[in-house]
């Protein structure tokens, strides 16, 4: 089966959809998604500076939020450091944030700092699987510094991986469900502040 959008030849097979794509228009999927999850969480906001995390796709995060720099005519500047003040993106994608959801669901502690946004973190890769990542950095040329996983969590994503095989989509209610949980929960805790006073 050829893209598509343009007939030729595929490249990958996206995740819980059956939509193949070639090399370019794959490219082009990527970048609309991740800017769009920018956009939707309003990860820039007014900052002027985005710090991008050393960690595992430094390069992809890099890469894209200049991009974004230069359409913005440069009203933010990204930055390579350590966490300091401002706003700082990591390599947090699908794959590591679901399990960290089952896992802290698994110790009926549930986290709320696995949001898109959390303070000043931000996720940028949020909804994009690791399997997408990789091929983008493959394709782009661009170099990843593999993390090794805690052995619980490789654990965890194994388990969704099997999952995910079986029930396309896994990954996505794993993160939608938490987001509205979490979301709904700080809604409550405000109303409860605001019935207070
Ligand atoms: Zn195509």
């Amino acid at each position: 089966m050829p893209c598509k959008n343009c007939k030729t030849r595929p490249v990958i097979k996206l995740n819980s959809t059956n939509i193949k794509l070639c090399r370019s228009c794959f490219l082009k999927y990527f970048e609309k998604k991740v800017l769009g999850t920018i956009r939707k969480y309003d990860m820039i906001g007014n900052s002027k500076k985005i710090n991008i995390l050393d960690d595992e796709f430094f390069n992809i995060n890099f890469n894209i939020l200049n991009q974004l720099s230069e359409q913005r005519r440069g009203k933010f500047k990204v930055f390579k450091t350590k966490l300091r003040k401002g706003k700082t993106a990591t390599s947090d994608n699908i794959d590591t944030i679901s399990s960290l959801i089952l896992l802290s669901e698994f110790k009926n502690r549930l986290r709320k700092d696995l949001l898109p946004v959390y303070k000043n973190t931000i996720r940028p890769l949020y909804f994009m699987h690791l399997e997408e990542i990789e091929l983008y950095a493959k394709l782009k040329k661009l170099r990843i510094k593999k993390r090794k996983l805690p052995t619980r969590q490789k654990k965890v994503m194994n388990f969704i991986n099997d999952m995910e095989k079986q029930y396309s989509g896994t990954k996505n209610n794993i993160v939608k469900s938490y987001i509205e949980l979490i979301n709904n929960l700080i809604d409550e805790t405000e109303e409860e502040r605001y019935k207070k006073h």
